[in-house]
Order: structure tokens, then C-alpha cells, then sequence
């Protein structure tokens, strides 16, 4: 998409603080983060969020979970929280489906 931040950041339009990156997804360092470690997993593929995932395009969400799961091992982080805002009232700032990954302190829940 082309007006899209998240789409720019994706295609190296946009410089990013990059964590890790294959052929179907890029994740990066979130540049206000809200916790010691704070880094956000996105799809390549434009999708709004998760209200627009569908059969056709759910692997990549699969995919992502596994690189989670692999990108905190790997930085040897044990307690994390995963976070997907959708829609303005849940605090979605951003258009393009998008997992925080929070970790480093203490977290409450629920969350405000
Ligand atoms: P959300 O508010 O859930 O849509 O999350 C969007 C996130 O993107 C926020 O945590 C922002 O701090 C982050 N963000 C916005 N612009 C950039 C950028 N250029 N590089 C890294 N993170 C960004
Ligand atoms: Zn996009």
C-alpha cells in the first residue's frame, strides 16, 4: 500500500531499527517504547489489522507467532507480553496489522 508507514518501513523506504527480517515478515525496534525491550513484528503484505485477517491470508500470522517465539529466545527473553491493538478506541495508531512485544518489566493487567 502505498501510502502506508508500516508498508515503508517493510520495503526499507523508511529507515527502522531492524530485529529481524525474511521474505514474509520484518520486525523492529518501536521508536517510543513502552518497556525496557519493545519491538513490533509486521507482515510484509499490507493487512489493516487483525479484523482483516482472513483464510487467504492467515499463514503469515502463523509465521509471525513463530518468530516471536523465536526472537525472544534468542534475546533470552522468558516473560513478554504480545500486543495487537485494532482500532482507534483500543488505541491502534497505525494501519498496518502490527505485534508489540513488550518486555523487561513488570506488567499489570488488565491493561489500561
Ligand atoms: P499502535 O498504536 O498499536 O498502532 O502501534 C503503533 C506503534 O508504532 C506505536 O507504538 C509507535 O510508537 C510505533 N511507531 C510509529 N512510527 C514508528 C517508526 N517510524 N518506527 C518505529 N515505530 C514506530
Ligand atoms: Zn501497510
Amino acid at each position: 500500500m502505498s501510502d502506508c508507514l508500516f508498508c515503508k518501513i517493510a520495503g526499507g523506504e523508511i529507515p527502522s531499527n531492524k530485529v529481524y527480517e525474511d521474505e514474509l515478515c520484518y520486525a523492529f525496534y518501536d521508536i517510543a517504547p513502552q518497556a525496557p525491550t519493545h519491538f513490533l513484528v509486521i507482515p510484509k503484505a499490507h493487512i489493516s489489522s487483525v479484523s482483516a485477517v482472513t483464510p487467504e491470508n492467515s499463514a503469515v500470522v502463523a509465521h509471525i507467532f513463530e518468530v516471536i517465539a523465536k526472537l525472544t529466545k534468542d534475546l533470552g527473553l522468558e516473560s513478554y507480553r504480545v500486543v495487537s491493538n485494532i482500532g482507534e478506541q483500543a488505541g491502534q495508531t497505525v494501519f498496518h496489522l502490527h505485534f508489540h512485544v513488550l518486555s523487561g518489566r513488570d506488567m499489570t493487567w488488565p491493561p489500561g
